[in-house]
């Protein structure tokens, strides 16, 4: 092309950017809010069972929202929170105000959990953990309900401020996290600095959505990685590495909301840890793999949003017997709480109590015409990750520890080999010990209806 042929396009090139066509080109909306929801009132740390009384904060939690619409007007929004995870029974009062308040069903609110255990004890959730008294569990039922009015202002700050938007794709590298159960905690310092490769599946893919502006400043950066969010067990309010990783990054861009969720990583542990120094580390490792993906070229989506959601009755192995119940009863902790709680509902006539089955769950989205974005409730191991990636292709993101925490997950590897992630249904209240064998399989049909449904495979 000459010069003499160049000038004038690249003038016409600069009126198009400001013409009327570009104005009713469809586009996303995006709108962003984030709210600290740092607990002012001593609310225990979550996630280890124990009393644990907050004496401060490393740094401040958060609550963070970003609302999307599409062209046709389909709206869908993100929820990330530095939280260990909501409980089904504030998982259905969420929904049920969302629903009156901004007119969004289940199928267009993904709500994430970091599932830091550096934050609060939250309502019905993992209650026989920890041995609550009374001015505890007064503490934690006032900061939840605080927390779930905070949550649904948030969401409605974040659509009032819907504007037209860009989205982008890409993904970027992590490597800290550690299979926790094909390799021993004590032992990795060592094997990392032999340079001997560690066990296991891990999922170190770092997804990537970017929210520009009309004009191109980006606006948020939502990223997900698959560890649990465990570095600290200390005394003081923490969004643990995830949290420092929000923090690195919106210090590295100013003015930019970092969202993190977590992926498929309930077997998975950022190891070696216990130091805030490391948590840091790996905060800052998480924030570089993001740097290093925003580098690389990103895909730009098409402004549709497909958003679907079920519920599906996932089967208990067996319902616990009374028997079992009554001889858990005379022992103390975790299990003996259980017991005692199950028994006295069960005496109450609460079905809750004699159920074998669990409502469980499952969200998909599709973003521009081929994304798509499985959001699966729990604790959930890597394995799911690595088999919807391989049915669905590699533009699938699977986010776990979503609406509700109802407990670990298993694939059905692990449910063959048991151990933790395998068993312990009983230690998140629920009145089993197990889930049945057909968990993955129940799963993935269900997952499989909800990908046609948004126009999927
Ligand atoms: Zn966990």
């Amino acid at each position: 092309m000459s010069t003499r042929m160049m000038i004038p396009l690249l003038f016409l090139a600069a009126l198009a950017s400001e013409s009327p066509l570009w104005a009713t080109e469809p586009t996303w909306k995006a709108g962003l809010s984030r709210v600290v929801i740092t607990p002012q009132k001593p609310v225990w740390l979550s996630g280890y069972a124990g009393k644990r009384v907050p004496t401060g904060k490393l740094h401040d939690l958060w609550l963070k929202v970003l609302a999307l619409e599409d062209a046709e007007g389909h709206r869908a929004v993100l929820i990330t929170s530095d939280l260990i995870g909501f409980s089904q029974s504030a998982y259905d009062t969420l929904c049920a105000e969302l629903k009156k308040r901004h007119r969004l069903d289940r199928s267009q609110v993904m709500l994430t959990f970091s599932h830091t255990h550096s934050g609060p004890v939250l309502r019905d959730s993992l209650l026989d953990y920890y041995p609550l008294d009374q001015e505890a569990r007064q503490l934690i039922e006032e900061y939840s309900r605080t927390l779930e009015a905070t949550l649904v202002k948030a969401v409605g700050q974040a659509l009032e401020r819907l504007a037209p938007a860009q989205l982008l794709v890409g993904e970027g590298l992590c490597s800290f996290a550690v299979n926790r159960r094909n390799n021993k905690e004590a032992e990795i310092p060592g094997l990392l600095a032999r340079g001997e490769k560690l066990r296991g599946p891990v999922d170190h893919r770092v997804p990537l959505l970017v929210v520009r502006d009309r004009g191109g400043k980006m606006l948020a950066i939502v990223f997900g990685y698959a560890c649990h969010n465990t570095t600290l067990s200390g005394l003081q309010w923490c969004g643990d590495y995830a949290g420092y990783a929000q923090l690195a990054l919106e210090k590295k861009y100013p003015g930019v909301q970092a969202m993190f969720w977590t992926g498929c990583g309930a077997d998975q542990n950022p190891l070696p840890r216990r130091q805030v120094a490391l948590c840091e580390k790996y905060g800052h490792q998480l924030a570089q793999g993001v740097a290093e993906g925003l580098t690389k070229p990103l895909e730009r989506l098409k402004p549709r949003v497909q958003t679907a959601h079920a519920l599906v009755a996932l089967k208990f192995e067996k319902l616990v017997t009374r028997t079992t119940l009554e001889q858990a009863a005379r022992t103390e902790g975790l299990r003996g709480r259980w017991a005692k709680r199950l028994l006295a509902r069960r005496e109450a006539g609460d079905p809750w109590a004699t159920r074998s089955t669990y409502d469980y769950p499952i969200q998909v989205w599709k973003l521009g015409e081929k994304h798509l974005w499985i959001a699966l409730a729990g604790e959930v191991v890597v394995d799911y990750a690595h088999r919807f990636r391989s049915e669905y292709g590699t533009h699938v993101w699977v986010t776990s520890y979503v609406n509700d925490l109802v407990c670990y997950i298993p694939s059905r590897r692990i449910w063959d080999e048991g151990g933790y992630e395998g068993n312990g249904v009983y230690e998140y209240g629920l009145p089993a010990e197990r889930w049945a064998p057909d968990i993955e399989e129940r799963i993935a049909e269900t997952v499989a209806g909800l990908v046609k449904r948004v126009g999927g495979k």
